[in-house]
């Protein structure tokens, strides 16, 4: 194995954990329950919304992770998906799911 695939199946195997977690927080069958206050329903509500909207982060970096274990496979792991430049290995040891350099990440995220 690669240090790129350990990072990307590390980092594959968090999200994984955390989405477990998640899925029972963001189940809102837990809302129903008779035995909560109204307080602890207002927090309950607020911690499920909080709870859906990192599951939706959790999945989407889900789909980054498989998406560049994918790329690795085809060896087309590393370069930028805008200009093909290198991505420097110090960018990809803090995000190894990423696919473009900095210059064209900074021109995606101002769109
Ligand atoms: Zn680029």
């Amino acid at each position: 194995m690669t240090e790129h695939q350990a990072r990307l199946e590390n980092l594959k195997a968090h999200i994984l954990e955390e989405l477990d977690l998640l899925k029972d927080q963001a189940d809102p069958v837990a809302l129903d329950q008779p035995c909560i206050g109204r307080v602890a329903r207002i927090d309950a509500i607020q911690q499920n919304e909080m709870a859906k909207s990192n599951l939706r982060y959790f999945q989407s970096q889900l789909n980054e992770v498989n998406a560049a274990l994918q790329r690795l496979e085809d060896e087309e792991y590393g370069f930028c998906e805008e200009c093909g430049v290198d991505i420097p290995d110090a960018r990809l040891a803090i995000k190894p799911e990423v696919r473009f350099c900095v210059g064209c990440q900074e021109g995606h995220e101002s769109l």
